[in-house]
């Protein structure tokens, strides 16, 4: 399951420093080492996932988890009011360059949406 080249499996076993700032049995959440926004973590799940497109019928918890846990670090990072944007890129056209599923939490300034796509 897990992929011994994969940077994110191995920030996850913690054979690579990061800025974990939560992890359970299913999920870890760090910090982006290029941050695009002052507050930019990823949600990954702890499992192998390549992406979106290689997600099954029983991730759909996984999935949700991820999205409840990208609102409570949005709560303690204190943007949850100022608004925030959750990404996952998928396969080439999106740019995705980890090929482990990850979940971008973005905010903390003003964000175009349509400018860049
Ligand atoms: P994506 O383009 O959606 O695949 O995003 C990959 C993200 O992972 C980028 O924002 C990178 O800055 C980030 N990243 C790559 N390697 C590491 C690492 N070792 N620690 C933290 N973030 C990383
Ligand atoms: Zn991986």
């Amino acid at each position: 399951m897990e992929n011994n080249e994969c940077v994110f499996c191995r920030i996850i076993r913690k054979e690579l420093p990061a800025r974990i700032i939560y992890q359970d049995k299913e999920i870890t959440a760090f910090w982006d080492q290029i941050p695009a926004t002052p507050v930019h973590i990823l949600i990954v799940p702890n499992r192998h996932i390549q992406s979106v497109s290689d997600l099954q019928e029983k991730d759909a918890d996984l999935v949700g988890r991820m999205a409840l846990l990208a609102k409570r670090l949005a709560l303690q990072e204190n943007i949850e009011k100022s608004g925030y944007r959750l990404v996952i890129n998928s396969g080439e056209d999106a740019g995705q360059t980890v090929h482990h599923l990850h979940m971008h939490l973005i905010g903390g300034r003003p964000m175009a949406f349509r400018k860049n796509l």
